[in-house]
């Protein structure tokens, strides 16, 4: 049991989804810090086409 839990700067649950505050799958690109979910969403907004 060496485990070490240290905050770190990257990775998963460094970030959270500024739409819904879940972590996981962060969308960090372009600075949007959406989920995977939100992403989808904000993203048809916003007029990306890729998610759709
Ligand atoms: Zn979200």
């Amino acid at each position: 049991m060496k485990a070490k839990k240290k905050e770190r700067k990257t990775g998963k649950g460094a970030y959270a989804c500024r739409r819904c505050g879940r972590h996981g799958a962060i969308i960090r690109k372009y600075g949007l810090m959406y989920c995977r979910q939100c992403m989808r969403e904000v993203a048809a907004k916003i007029g990306f086409r890729k998610y759709s």
